[in-house]
């Protein structure tokens, strides 16, 4: 037997027979000199070979299932019409002399590197899908035989060096039982691909599709990013328990996932679910969610940047998502932008801070930019009327910043009113509550705001001066440092005095101790991955409401520690240890 390791990309486990990818994108390229009458030959052959994948993405664009989907066969057409591109390799070409494939292969590669080069994950992505389209182009102008994805057995456990988003989509539709590949990122769009499709996945695993063979029998988690080929029995049987286990967890939850998250001692705690985009509402709905706690609108810059800026795009996605949602809330938050998310290489070039966690970002940016701001406002007051909106404003520190938001929401309202343009006439405005400033100046911010929703995942990052993104220091990065409990405490009682909800969004309300530590400091609303829910619920309901509360008035009386994980951590009972 032999372990592979990576990191998890989807929860599940997978037990089949392996399919290994040939590795065709590695062949080298040839390189040779050319006569003038080769090169006009060569760009004859890649002016051909480009339409032949022009035509190809037309069709797939028109037949793609969702809008991912489409995003990413439009992105690759846009950069085989990009001319900027295609006279630089023209010019490279007549420079160079040599073999228009080699020409194409160097450019390609050159232009992936500098956007790699950016060190932001969006650049990254588009740099995968400049090598993506232009692979497809030079596999067709050497006539070389691409792998035909159709040929993969179903139900296969897949390994490949890396696979392209859009072979992946093919490769989806013959159902794999798992993917495990040597490369692929936690955030680029495969994973994101990979989640939607819920196939259980290790990215990173080192050399996996070189030791794995066709044939082999292998076993993949990718809740431990593990991924055993030829297990032993002792390994295979304690899968196939454990496969047994969590199927029953699953028709468990399954079939809790219309009933309600109550405590075992009564107290109900709503569910919601974070959402990117809204194609999501369909997965979110059938896990039991009952709203959406956090849309975070820069996803859907991301994806469709620069058109997607347009007013009428936005106000389309979120009426859809209002409508999907049948009345139940929908929290939309304004462009989370800068930082590290950036929408677009413009905006990140803009951006001279050296940290730009601490620069123009989310609120600040949007405010620095009125007219884009009021664009995004005016498509969510359109989008209004189509259900229950609540507009939230992230990474807010002063009420200046509030105000300044609710005025171009008066003057948006305004510019609708004059076009006769119908819109909700009250629609809550509420703030991230995600930085020590909010927290601790939350009771002058509760009587501007109509809600709290706590970001924790910035309130630790800014609390403790620990970045979320840095591998080097993400051992210390804590959501159960006391701190953290003390500052949520604040947040929760200027909400009380002022009369307003208040709940969590951040990443810890979707883990069993964050929501018991969060529920025994009052919180009634968590928002989270959907594919959390059931098993939030189900931690929920092994613990007593009362109990926990004791807990935490006990540690903020006299703490003991500044770490207060082991505190809340998820309880087994006698009745429950064969289902937890
Ligand atoms: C947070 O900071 O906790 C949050 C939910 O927002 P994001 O992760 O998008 O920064
Ligand atoms: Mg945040």
């Amino acid at each position: 037997m032999t372990i592979i390791k990576g990191i998890g990309i989807f929860e599940g486990i997978a037990d089949a027979r392996a399919f290994v990818i040939p590795d065709h994108g590695h062949n080298a390229i040839p390189k040779f000199s050319v006569t003038p009458q080769d090169a006009q030959e060569g760009w004859e052959r890649f002016l051909d070979a480009r339409e032949k994948i022009k035509t190809q993405l037309r069709s797939q664009i028109a037949g793609a299932a969702d809008s991912t989907q489409r995003q990413i066969f439009e992105t690759h057409l846009m950069m085989l019409e990009d001319t900027v591109f295609v006279e630089l390799l023209r010019e490279q070409a007549e420079e160079s002399r040599v073999n228009i494939e080699s020409v194409l292969d160097t450019l390609a590669s050159s232009e992936a590197e500098k956007l790699r080069a950016a060190g932001d994950t969006v650049l990254a992505e588009r740099a995968d899908d400049i090598l993506d389209v232009f692979g497809r182009v030079l596999q067709t102008m050497l006539h070389n035989e691409v792998f035909d994805i159709s040929l993969i057995p179903e139900g296969a456990v897949v390994a490949a060096r890396k696979i392209n988003p859009s072979d992946a989509l093919l490769l989806f539709k013959r159902r794999p039982a798992g993917l495990c590949l040597d490369e692929g990122g936690a955030g680029g769009h495969l994973a994101i691909l990979t989640r939607g499709a819920r196939v259980p996945a290790v990215f990173c695993a080192a050399n996996a599709h070189t030791i794995i063979q066709s044939g082999q029998r292998v076993i993949l988690d990718g809740k431990t990013a593990q991924v055993f080929v030829e297990p032993d029995a002792k390994t295979a049987r304690a899968f196939a328990d454990l496969l047994t286990k969590r199927s029953r967890q699953n028709a468990v939850r399954a079939a809790q996932s219309g009933k309600p998250c109550v405590t075992q001692d009564g107290k109900k705690i709503a569910l919601m679910a974070n959402i990117g985009s809204p194609e999501e509402i369909q997965g979110a709905l059938e896990d039991g969610a009952e709203g959406i706690g956090l849309f975070r609108t820069e996803f859907l810059f991301m994806q469709n940047a620069p058109e997607f800026i347009a007013e009428d795009a936005q106000f389309e996605a979120y009426k859809k998502a209002l409508e999907l949602m049948k009345g139940k809330p929908v929290v939309i938050r304004t462009l989370d932008a800068g930082g590290d998310k950036f929408i677009s290489a413009a905006q990140q070039k803009a951006d001279v801070s050296k940290n730009p966690l601490l620069g123009r970002r989310s609120i600040r940016l949007s405010l620095a930019y009125p007219e884009i701001f009021k664009q995004q406002l005016r498509a969510l007051l359109r989008a209004s009327v189509y259900g229950d909106l609540r507009i939230m404003l992230p990474l807010v520190v002063s009420l200046e910043e509030v105000k300044a938001a609710r005025a171009l929401f008066e003057q948006a309202k305004k510019e609708l009113s004059s076009k006769k343009i119908p819109y909700k006439k009250h629609i809550p405005i509420g703030i991230m509550v995600e930085t020590a400033a909010a927290a601790l100046s939350s009771d002058v911010f509760a009587r501007h705001c109509d809600f709290f929703s706590i970001g924790t995942n910035d309130l630790v990052q800014y609390s403790l001066a620990i970045d979320r993104e840095n591998p080097l220091v993400s051992h210390l990065y804590n959501e159960f440092h006391l701190t953290i409990l003390r500052l949520i405490k604040i947040i929760i009682g200027s909400a009380k005095k002022a009369k307003i909800p208040v709940s969590v969004c951040g990443e810890m309300a979707g883990t069993p101790e964050g929501a018991a530590m969060l529920v025994a400091l009052g919180i009634g609303t968590l928002s989270m991955a959907s594919s959390s829910i059931g098993k939030i619920k189900h931690a929920l309901s092994n613990h007593q409401k009362k109990e926990l509360a004791i807990k935490a008035k006990d540690i903020l009386l006299s703490p003991a520690t500044t770490d207060v994980r082991k505190i809340f951590a998820a309880r087994r009972t006698a009745k429950n240890t064969g289902r937890a």
